[in-house]
């Protein structure tokens, strides 16, 4: 069984070929002895005629055998091949050239005889009564040539034409010519079509072996399958862009999957491990003062506090993983609203004015007086707000402040959250918003974060159609900034 696609193409070519090979050889054969009949009969046409008009072969139904003899004799003499016979006006033989032992039928079907003298289409073919089962071209005519016919001269011409077709391939010297003519312009195109079919599948091929790798690893380690130049190209080409298009998507696609997958891990064991420590740490507090009764007011009143600290952190924890998985999928809705965005920062500076004052960290607002409303979800700006304040506060020592600016700018309210605390090393930057990411070297002067709070920050900024993004100095400070769109009017 051929297997492959060039393998087919060349096997269906070749025995196109062979057959039309075939075709071409039986009818030069079939064209050339028919060609060969007609030529030979027009030629020998009128030869009956002449022996008819030189003598008087019969006379009141009598046949005069002299000068039949003497027809005989000169017919020998032009082609010894022809047969000659005298037929009565049914057809029957009443004299023949042919010894009475070679002869096999004593009648002639007259019809040809009859379509030879109305001379319609040449080759007719007639009886040859030596041979009644191969019939042969002849030449005939009536006795006497005007008048009532009283029999007729017929004349069978010898010819060689009449053998088998491939008899006659091996005798003549020109057909076999022809043949091998014929077979050689076949080959010729054979071997063209060949090589032709050979580049035009090269490229399948290649193009097979390229899925067949991609099959087999996504993205391929020997790199991704090359686009054919241009978008012009045949179907081949075509096809060929349209993987290369997919497996680039598939790739991309697959990529993604992964690191979606190892970030999901990665969540997974920073989750654990996060609810897994304050966790111990209640239980083992809680098992001091249930089981020690031997416990000072003071120390009860110290273990119950850490109990609490630790069971705040996993509430606040677990509070921000939900808030995360809410934001994240594919269901969240804002529910935008237009809202004085100074009065929700105003309400905000106030809610951490505590928290700042007992670390001696200023809060400071400066609003825009003109600030239009923002359409925007104000619990969810709220949070933002929140989460960048309260990072301010701990990151700033005490001395320092914390600033929430919102001013109009290119038709949006400009929000800026900037404080003169630590800083943010530089290779930190960039991951910051990812969730459970913390800066190693930042100096955190209180509590205990989630690690989540800057990737809440972002995810609702970004449902917001914006973007949050921060600059920072070592010891200088840092500034986060994101707009917000304003409520028409
Ligand atoms: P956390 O709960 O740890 O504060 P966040 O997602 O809010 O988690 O912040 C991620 C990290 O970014 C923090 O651990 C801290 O290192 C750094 N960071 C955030 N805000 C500031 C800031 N204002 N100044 C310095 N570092 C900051």
């Amino acid at each position: 069984m051929i297997r492959t696609l060039y393998g087919k193409l060349s096997a269906i070519l070749l025995l196109f070929l062979g057959l039309m090979a075939l075709l071409f050889v039986f009818i030069t054969l079939f064209s050339t002895r028919l060609y060969y009949q007609e030529t030979s009969q027009k030629l020998n046409a009128s030869l009956a005629k002449k022996f008819v008009s030189q003598r008087t072969l019969m006379h009141d139904g009598e046949v005069d055998a002299v000068a039949l003899e003497q027809v005989f004799y000169d017919l020998m003499e032009v082609n010894p091949e022809m047969d000659v016979y005298l037929l009565d006006n049914q057809g029957h033989i009443l004299s023949s050239s042919v010894p009475t032992g070679r002869i096999a039928v004593y009648s002639v079907d007259m019809k040809p005889v009859i379509r030879f003298m109305e001379k319609k289409m040449f080759p007719v073919l007639g009886v040859d009564p030596t041979d009644p089962g191969m019939p042969r071209v002849f030449s005939a005519c009536p006795i006497p040539i005007t008048g009532p016919s009283e029999g007729y001269l017929y004349i069978v011409l010898g010819m060689p034409g009449e053998q088998p077709l491939w008899t006659s391939l091996s005798d003549s010297r020109v057909l076999r010519g022809t043949v091998m003519v014929i077979a050689a312009g076949l080959i010729f195109i054979s071997l063209f079509a060949l090589v032709i079919f050979r580049h035009v599948t090269l490229r399948l091929r290649r193009l097979t072996t390229t899925v067949a790798t991609f099959q087999e690893e996504v993205p391929p380690a020997a790199g991704l399958p090359e686009a054919p130049a241009g978008r012009g190209g045949d179907e081949i080409d075509r096809l060929g862009a349209a993987f290369s298009d997919m497996a680039e998507r598939i790739s991309r696609q697959v990529s993604d999957i992964r690191e979606a997958d190892a970030t999901r891990r990665k969540l997974v064991t920073n989750i654990s491990h996060d609810l897994r420590t304050p966790l111990t740490s209640l239980q083992g507090y809680l098992e001091t003062l249930a089981f020690k009764d031997d416990l000072t007011p003071e120390e009860r009143d110290k273990y119950m506090n850490t109990a609490l600290k630790h069971s705040d952190r996993l509430r606040r924890l677990v509070s921000d993983l939900f808030e995360l998985s809410k934001l994240d999928s594919a269901e969240v809705e804002i529910n935008a609203e237009p809202f004085s965005l100074s009065e929700l920062a105003q309400d905000v500076l106030v809610k951490f004015e505590l928290s700042a004052g007992e670390r001696g960290v200023e809060l400071v607002g400066s609003f825009d007086p003109d600030l239009p409303f923002v359409r925007a979800d104000i619990g969810r700006v709220e949070r933002v707000l929140e989460n960048l304040v309260k990072n301010g506060i701990e990151h700033t020592p005490p001395g320092g402040g914390v600033e929430i600016d919102l001013r109009l700018g290119d038709g949006q309210v400009q929000v800026r959250v900037a404080d003169s605390g630590s800083g943010i090393r530089p290779e930190d930057l960039p991951r910051i918003f990812e969730p459970y990411y913390r800066a190693s070297g930042g100096r955190k002067m209180g509590g205990e974060g989630t690690g989540l709070g800057l990737a809440i920050a972002r995810r609702i900024v970004n449902l917001h159609g914006s973007e949050i993004s921060v600059t920072s100095e070592t010891d200088k400070g840092s500034e986060f900034s994101f707009s917000l769109p304003v409520a028409a009017t």
